[in-house]
């Protein structure tokens, strides 16, 4: 699997805040903060992401909706997939990542998982 250049997606980042009941504007963010924010979106630009397809899928191991919609996962629906092969839609997740680095299935941190994926290549 290889990486996509980062160049290529140029994405409109909203404004995040690092806790939902913080809601403080982005300036307002000490440098720390903002630091770790750019980092979680880096790491997040940098999962594997695809078109759904159920033909591609393995029979055995089908995961048809999104947990964190509850949406069934149509064709062609953008998805991302985490280390741990769980997959979902592109926003749902994106929009997870920023607020909890764990997979809302499994509970697997996500972060951990890339960091050392990092290593070891
Ligand atoms: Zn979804
Ligand atoms: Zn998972």
């Amino acid at each position: 699997m290889s990486c996509m250049p980062c160049t290529t997606e140029r994405v409109q980042v909203p404004v995040y805040y690092p806790t939902p009941s913080q809601t403080r504007l982005a300036s307002q963010l000490t440098e720390e903060e903002q630091v770790r924010i750019a980092q979680r979106i880096g790491l997040i630009q940098h999962l594997p992401r695809g078109i759904f397809d159920p033909g591609s899928e393995p029979s055995d191991k089908k995961i048809k909706e999104c947990v964190i919609c509850m949406m069934d996962f149509e064709y062609g629906d953008p998805i991302r997939f985490l280390p741990c092969m769980h997959i979902y839609h592109m926003d749902c997740i994106d929009a997870w990542l920023m607020r909890s680095f764990t997979c809302p299935s499994c509970m697997e941190p996500v972060d951990a998982a890339l960091l050392s994926s990092y290593e070891t290549n």
